[in-house]
């Protein structure tokens, strides 16, 4: 554990005077500033929850546990094991949500039955054996990116050091596989958690990396290194800033678009909204 973790206790998570921002928060104003007003200024319960998100949730907690035992310095934990960490934590999102809307010919076996030959690709993959040192799972960061923004609350899902860097790694699950190109332009997260992992540990080189698993008939386990850049960090920091502006000025409005609204949790809220 690094000392600039926070406990989850100490944060708020909804109200219109948030005092910190997150990437998720970020993003979402910046797909659609209406559902970021409806969840975290409003505060309102969602209308449903894509299996989709339950999925990727209980698929990271499997990881997690696997990178769990490790620093604690046991065995890699088995397949069972990894599938009852996965079940549970379904069983955890799913009584938390009121609606699961699944996706066409899904359900909850077909979607263990994929958990199954996902994790066993992972366990069989070099990922699951890192050659670096493991410091922190799930660890959180907390700090100033600029004067005036509220802190940056990040939460990391595997930090680790080899002798070059500090490793950042975000896990993620996806339809298909990545290229290097895909990796780069996902990389905002990571480029602001580099950020403030470069002002909390000036000394440090930072390295970041996706490890991705495909949700494939045969699933692909791949890491993904992505170079930081000053000019992009900064260009990623400034675009926070003034998304930032926008959230406080209080301009709220849909961004109707047929990748964001099918999926939206607040399509009624939504529809009833009237600007006034
Ligand atoms: S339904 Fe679409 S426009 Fe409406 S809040 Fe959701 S994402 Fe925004």
């Amino acid at each position: 554990m690094i000392a600039t973790a926070v406990p989850r206790s100490r944060v708020s998570t909804v109200g219109p005077e948030r005092d910190y921002i997150s990437h998720s928060a970020i993003t979402t104003y910046q797909q659609c500033p209406l559902r970021y007003r409806f969840r975290y200024v409003d505060g309102r319960s969602e209308e449903f929850v894509a299996a989709n998100l339950i999925f990727g949730g209980a698929i990271h907690a499997a990881l997690e546990f696997h990178f769990t035992e490790l620093l604690q310095g046991n065995e890699p934990p088995t397949l069972d094991l990894l599938l009852d960490a996965f079940q549970a934590e379904w069983r955890a999102r799913s009584v938390e949500a009121a609606d699961i809307r699944f996706g066409r010919d899904e359900n909850h076996n077909s979607l263990s039955t994929l958990a199954d030959r996902m994790l066993s690709a992972f366990r069989a993959s070099p990922a699951a054996a890192p050659d670096e040192t493991l410091i922190g799972i799930e660890e959180e960061l907390r700090g100033e990116l600029l004067p005036g923004l509220p802190d940056l609350l990040a939460r990391i899902d595997l930090l680790t050091t080899n002798s070059d860097a500090l490793v950042i790694t975000d896990f993620k699950t996806a339809r298909s596989r990545w290229s290097q190109g895909q990796a780069e332009t996902s990389a905002t997260q990571l480029l602001l958690y580099s950020e403030l992992a470069r002002r909390l540990l000036p000394d440090r080189n930072v390295t970041l990396r996706f490890l991705v698993l495909t949700k494939t008939k045969t699933p692909a386990v791949e890491s993904f290194n992505v170079d930081v850049s000053r000019p992009l960090a900064r260009r990623t920091v400034n675009t926070v800033k003034h998304t930032w502006r926008a959230i406080r000025a209080g301009h709220f409005y849909p961004a109707p678009s047929p990748m964001h609204c099918p999926a939206c949790p607040f399509r009624s809220a939504c529809r009833a909204w009237t600007g006034d």
